[in-house]
């Protein structure tokens, strides 16, 4: 079967096609032919070794398709099912394997690629906005890269929830995609300091939260545009790692709340897993959540996906297709 492959860690020219062997489920796993692959920021940091993986590695762990074979003790999947999974292995290929535990099934009407569009961001906006700051009427959040693929999805639930949501994004198009998604205010965080704008915003307050994806280059920012005990979610590094700091800084600027969540924490048991995909595509049919695919790219071309993704260019989901 054909992949992508990663044999040293580098920039986009490190994925390479190669025609490898097809991979053999395990106890528990399913190998499912795959449809659609999502394409998440994480897999840039594993490619450069931000985030290390054992060489070579296909990465890809959000993709929709259907089940090929089940690996021993697998029960409740058949062949043919239509599923998608945000825990996938090897997903940059015609067959991947993916934990039976964690596939989700795909309700008939819903499209494989808008399973793969939706699965790992929605499910990512929806612990953050549900479970690591629960957003209630009266708060006001701000999302980095609101226009993004997790943030466009965020700024929709957190408007659900009742909240104010203040937007910072890279250009005047992706403004007007956040606030389509549902911001009230978008503040262009290139051509001016966000902070002092999110306090002026909020009568001099400071937002109850600030949910972060951005990192080194919004850190400071995020923690000069929370009131006296508001919540950073920091959970993500498309600029750079935040650099280490001192807890003491929390309490000088108003006894702030600082977490570093990952959405394998928060879909850890299958009631959440059930709870936060079956949210999703309640939604979805309802009208009431949609999802934004900006661009598809053939599984051969998953280093330009990447490239796309590393300058800013791309605004919502990017999928591969094998
Ligand atoms: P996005 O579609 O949001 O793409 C990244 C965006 O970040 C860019 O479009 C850009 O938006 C913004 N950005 C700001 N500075 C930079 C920079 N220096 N280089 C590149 N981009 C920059 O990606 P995803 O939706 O896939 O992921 C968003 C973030 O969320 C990532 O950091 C990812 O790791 C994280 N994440 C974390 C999860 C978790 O559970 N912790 C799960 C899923 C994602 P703009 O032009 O508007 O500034």
């Amino acid at each position: 079967m054909r992949a992508m492959r990663v044999h040293a860690t580098g920039g986009p020219e490190a994925l390479g096609l190669e025609e490898v062997p097809a991979p053999t489920p395990g106890p528990g796993q399913v190998q499912v032919r795959v449809a659609a692959i999502g394409l998440n920021y994480i897999e840039t940091y594993q490619r450069t070794g931000l985030y290390r993986l054992d060489l070579p590695f296909i990465p890809g762990a959000e993709f929709a398709g259907t089940i090929e074979a089940l690996g021993p003790g697998v029960s409740g999947w058949a062949v043919g099912d239509r599923v998608a999974t945000a825990a996938g292995i090897g997903g940059y290929a015609e067959l991947a394997l993916a934990p039976a535990d964690k596939l989700v099934r795909v309700p008939d009407g819903v499209a494989l690629k808008l399973a793969a569009a939706l699965l790992l961001q929605g499910m990512t906006a929806h612990y953050l906005a549900y479970s690591t700051f629960p957003l209630k009427p009266g708060h006001t959040c701000v999302v980095t890269a609101a226009a993004g693929g997790v943030g466009l999805l965020l700024v929709q639930i957190a408007r659900a929830c009742g909240a104010q949501v203040i937007g910072l994004v890279g250009s005047e198009a992706k403004a007007a995609l956040a606030r389509d998604a549902g911001a009230a205010e978008v503040i262009l965080y290139m051509r001016e300091p966000f902070a002092p704008r999110v306090r002026a915003l909020t009568g001099g307050r400071g937002a109850d939260v600030v949910y972060d994806s951005v990192g080194a280059s919004t850190f400071e920012g995020s923690l000069d545009s929370l009131c006296p005990r508001g919540m950073l979610v920091s959970f993500g590094n498309a600029s750079g790692p935040v650099p280490q700091f001192s807890p003491l800084t929390l309490s000088a600027k108003g006894s702030l709340f600082l977490t570093r969540p990952t959405l394998g924490h928060y879909v850890a048991t299958a009631e959440e897993l059930a709870w936060r995909s079956g949210d999703l595509f309640t939604w979805l049919a309802a009208g009431s959540l949609t999802v934004r695919v900006d661009r598809e790219f053939p599984l051969e071309q998953a280093a330009d996906a990447h490239r796309a993704l590393e300058s800013r260019q791309t605004a919502g989901k990017v999928l591969i297709i094998p």
